[in-house]
This record gives structure tokens, C-alpha cells and sequence, in this order.
């Protein structure tokens, strides 16, 4: 069994990273700046934006937060990203979800300039990136694309399950594997909570991309020896001997899984560490397109 070492990779991307922002540096280019909005107060998704702002201190990038308060209106908050969308100095923004209720997510996320939709999930982009055209993908699919080919994991051919149908990971990772490119190419299947038997799917298939959320759930009995599992699931369990009284899981059971697979990405340490790199790395091509 090999462990897909997320966090180590992510160090690389974001040190090639880094390298390119010197060099920037050194013939006087634009340093990307990238830019987060953020309404209301949740407590993860707070932690997620800081997140991304150490990580831009990291590679040198520059960063902003745009901070509003839970009560903020639709219409004001789409005059804010307007504002941000004609701010020169900012190249890529993400609008960190979820919003508060009162705010209709779609509409605001179309708002985003396709120039500047560095989380990919601009229609245009999304459609661009459901045509197989050169775009800003979405982070996390894009994580686990870079993850795969990092380990030479060719899936060409393979059976490929993809376990959820989100618009921000499922969807787009079904998309891209099963297109005719270096990284795809694989037969992919989507399954969802609607579909029946997930078992018999899970052993047919070479490669599990699961993306649903519930804490251990893929047991060793369902899956083929030799497959691989890119786990995208983060689940917070009850744990008693932790200080903190919980830990981080994956949707797949690791003790069980790991005596059958070839490749497992962990959690924590797998495909998280990459979203970040990757939202990053779109930044920097949002600037460079600009160069
Ligand atoms: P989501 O929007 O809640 O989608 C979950 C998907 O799982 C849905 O398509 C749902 O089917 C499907 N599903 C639920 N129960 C199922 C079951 N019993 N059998 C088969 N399919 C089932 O979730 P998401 O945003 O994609 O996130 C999924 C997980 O990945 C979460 O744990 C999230 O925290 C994690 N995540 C991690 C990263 C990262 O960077 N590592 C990034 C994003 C998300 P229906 O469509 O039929 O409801």
C-alpha cells in the first residue's frame, strides 16, 4: 500500500509556487494578489479563509479580506464584488461559502468575473471546463488531478467510481476524468445517495473517488484488491483520547481499506492540503493572464 502524501505535495505545488512569484519579483511583474470575501461569522469558514491567507503569505502572494456582516443584503453584497471585479490590484477572489440563507448563492457567484473566478464556478468557467477548454478548474477536482498525476497513477482505461454529485467536487471530477486527456480517459461511473447497489460498484471498480461526507463509510469488504481510493471526505468524529475531543476522518474506513488498496490518499493529509495549493495556482494564472 502506498500513501498519497497530500501535505507533501501540496509543499511542492506551493513551493513552484513561490519560485514563480521570485521570479516575477525579479523582472518586475505584477506579484498575484488574491483576494477573499467573507459574510458572517461562521466559525470554518473563517478558519478556511485564514487558511488561504497563510498560504498566500507563503508563496509571497499579496491578500485581502473583504469582511461583512451576516445582515448584508443581496444587492449590496453583489455592489461589493462588483467593486472587487474592477480592482485593478486583485487578480483572482473566492466568495467563501456557505452564505447566510438570505443570500441567494447562485446569483452571487455569477457576479464573480469569469477573469477573476479563480474557484472555477463561474458558469462560463464550469462550462469551459465541461468542454475540456484551458480554465481556472475548480480547486479541489483540480487537487486531486494534480495528486494522481504527481504519482503516476495512469487511469486511462480504468474503472473509475466517483461516490457524489456536488457541484464543487463530484460533478467536475467525473467530468474531467473521463475526458480525453493526459490525466483522464478513465470509465468513470457517478453514484449518489439515490443510487442502488453502491457494494457491487465499489468492487468493480479500479479507482473510488468518494465525496460525500459520512464518516467511514467505504468498509475493506467493498472494495477490489489493488484499487486505488482518493478519499475527499472530512468528517469530525467523537474521540476521547484526542485533547481536543474529536478527530478528522475520511468516508472511507482507513484500518480496513488500507489492507486491500495500492494508493490511499489519508485524511487528514490527503486531497485537503491540495485544494489550497490549487487556488493558489489558479491566482497565479489569473495574473499571468494579465501580464
Ligand atoms: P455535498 O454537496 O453534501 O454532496 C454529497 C454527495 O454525496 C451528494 O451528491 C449525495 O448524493 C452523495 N451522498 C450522500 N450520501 C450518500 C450515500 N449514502 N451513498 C452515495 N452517495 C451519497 O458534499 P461536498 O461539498 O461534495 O463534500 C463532500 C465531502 O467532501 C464533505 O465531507 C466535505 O467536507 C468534503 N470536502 C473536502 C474538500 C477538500 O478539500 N478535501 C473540499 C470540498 C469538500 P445526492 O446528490 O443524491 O444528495
Amino acid at each position: 500500500m502506498k500513501i498519497i502524501d497530500g501535505k507533501k505535495i501540496s509543499i511542492e505545488v506551493l513551493d513552484e509556487i513561490k519560485a514563480s512569484v521570485s521570479h516575477r519579483v525579479e523582472n518586475n511583474l505584477k506579484i498575484p494578489h488574491l483576494a477573499a470575501v467573507l459574510v458572517g461569522d461562521d466559525g470554518p469558514s473563517q478558519t478556511y479563509v485564514n487558511s488561504k491567507i497563510k498560504a498566500c503569505n507563503r508563496v509571497g502572494f499579496q491578500s485581502s479580506l473583504f469582511k461583512f456582516d451576516k445582515s448584508i443584503l443581496e444587492n449590496e453584497l453583489i455592489n461589493e464584488i462588483q467593486k472587487i471585479n474592477i480592482n485593478n490590484n486583485i487578480d483572482g477572489f473566492i466568495v467563501q461559502l456557505p452564505l447566510p440563507n438570505e443570500i441567494n448563492q447562485e446569483n452571487i457567484l455569477n457576479e464573480v468575473s469569469p477573469y477573476k473566478d479563480v474557484d472555477g464556478f463561474h458558469p462560463i468557467n464550469y462550462g469551459k471546463m465541461a468542454l475540456g477548454i484551458d480554465t481556472f478548474l475548480p480547486a479541489t477536482p483540480a487537487g486531486i488531478i494534480e495528486l494522481i498525476q504527481r504519482c503516476n497513477i495512469d487511469l486511462k482505461s480504468k474503472k473509475c467510481l466517483v461516490i457524489g454529485r456536488s457541484q464543487i467536487v463530484g460533478r467536475p471530477i467525473s467530468i474531467l476524468l473521463s475526458q480525453n486527456k493526459i490525466f483522464g480517459n478513465a470509465t468513470v461511473t457517478v453514484a449518489h445517495s439515490k443510487s442502488d447497489n453502491l457494494k457491487q460498484l465499489c468492487l468493480e471498480s479500479d479507482v473510488i473517488i468518494s465525496a460525500i461526507g459520512i464518516p467511514e463509510f467505504i468498509k475493506g469488504d467493498m472494495i477490489k484488491l489493488g484499487s486505488t481510493i482518493i478519499d475527499v471526505g472530512i468528517s469530525r468524529v467523537d474521540d476521547n483520547s484526542s485533547e481536543k475531543g474529536y478527530k478528522i476522518v475520511g468516508d472511507a474506513d482507513f484500518k480496513s481499506v488500507s489492507e486491500k488498496v495500492d494508493y490511499i490518499t489519508p485524511v487528514p493529509g490527503g486531497v485537503g492540503p491540495m485544494t489550497i495549493a490549487m487556488l493558489l495556482k489558479n491566482t497565479l494564472k489569473a495574473c499571468s493572464l494579465n501580464d
